[in-house]
């Protein structure tokens, strides 16, 4: 580490200023030279096209870019430009979207695609604050977009970014609380290059993504050793600092596949999910929900009496083991009943839909599990 930063480091220690750096840009170029030489080939980034960024960010919020590629590809295939996704059924995007969890950001997708052809006629706004205006694009999209696409200097702020940025300028507040956000983000008004910001961006959060990673990364190899003080002060491993993650709630979901034979085959009863609960728009399977872990006879005995779910000619064929479903604030314990009925007219389920192929329709990861692991159907 130069002399000059082994002073700043121990300002910092002292007084926990950090901002104060000496050439921003010597940082800078290192890191986009590092860019060019390693950035893995990926689709969006040979583009400047909003709806391409765009797309490719909301896929890859909460997804590793190895599992977001495939989905980037079949969006893209199916909806080439935002008009086209605008025009599709909700069923189409949802289904397409399964297995990538978090679906709200499926049903803002389609939102905005709309709003974009319908309001600003098929263009994106370039702007950082209109852009922020769009459903599901928040602070972090805004800022990847307007500054990949458009150009604009705005610094993008994520987990690679704040873990990287919190090393090289030992940033010790909680980088996921305002003010440790505030810091980093006026490091990184600093440090981003005005010429070509989104190469910028994008080499930073790439650093972070395959270089400055959470557990053992290579310092002694690193092109940026020389102005880190997280190594110089020997604290790479303590960087970032987190505040503790707010407590999961755990439910309990007792599912009852309720079968019915015809001609053709056997038909299950699928419901649409609609309120104020995880999964909006997709389908699952009727079901109680119990406030905590309750033995098979107990829910078999509330099914029976609420006669909904299991009339009185249903058998109860098999039981499965206990599924466990982690979503990011929830833990999901389910279990499936599987019932049969003999006769159909003694189900009486007015917001169930009787189906025999399950593919047609958008389904949670834990019920495409279930019907995977479960070799009847
Ligand atoms: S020296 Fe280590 S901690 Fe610092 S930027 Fe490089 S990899 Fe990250």
């Amino acid at each position: 580490m130069p002399n000059e930063n082994k002073k700043k480091f121990n300002n910092i220690a002292a007084n926990g200023e950090h901002i104060n750096f000496g050439n921003p840009m010597e940082i800078t170029q290192v890191l986009t030279a590092w860019y060019d030489e390693n950035k893995r080939d990926l689709p969006w980034r040979n583009t400047k096209d909003p709806y391409r960024i765009w797309l490719s960010e909301i896929i890859l919020q909460q997804t590793r870019v190895d599992q977001g590629l495939s989905y980037y590809h079949r969006f893209i295939e199916r909806f080439p430009a935002v008009q086209q996704l605008a025009e599709a059924d909700i069923n189409d995007v949802l289904k397409l979207w399964q297995g990538l969890g978090y679906y709200s950001r499926a049903r803002n997708l389609h939102e905005t695609a709309k709003i974009i052809t319908d309001a600003f006629q098929g263009k994106f706004p370039d702007s950082y604050e209109k852009l922020l205006q769009l459903k599901g694009v928040g602070p972090y999209t805004a800022s990847a977009v307007s500054s990949i696409a458009f150009g604009k200097p705005v610094p993008v702020l994520d987990g690679n970014v704040a873990r990287v940025v919190s090393r090289l300028f030992a940033v010790t507040e909680p980088v996921n609380e305002s003010s440790g956000k505030k810091s980093l983000y006026s490091i990184l008004e600093k440090l981003i290059d005005k010429n070509d910001p989104g190469r910028f961006n994008q080499a930073i959060m790439e650093f972070g993504a395959l270089w400055c990673t959470p557990r053992n990364p290579p310092c002694e190899k690193c092109v940026l050793s020389a102005f880190c003080m997280a190594r110089a002060g020997k604290i790479v491993e303590k960087l970032p600092v987190k505040t503790k993650k707010i407590n999961q709630r755990k439910r309990y979901f007792n599912y009852f596949v309720i079968k019915f034979k015809q001609d053709d085959g056997w038909y299950y009863y699928l419901r649409k999910r609609t309120g104020k609960d995880i999964w909006l728009g997709l389908y699952d399977f009727p079901m109680i929900e119990t406030p905590s872990f309750q033995e098979q006879e107990k829910v078999l005995e509330t099914a029976r009496l609420q006669k909904i779910l299991i009339p009185a000619d249903a058998v109860v064929t098999a039981v499965s083991d206990n599924y466990r479903h982690q979503l990011t604030h929830q833990l999901i314990h389910a279990r499936f009943f599987s019932v049969e009925v003999k006769n159909k007219s003694s189900v009486n389920f007015h917001q169930y839909i009787m189906v025999k192929d399950f593919e047609k329709y958008p389904l949670p990861k834990l019920i495409e599990n279930f019907l995977l692991q479960a070799n009847e159907f």
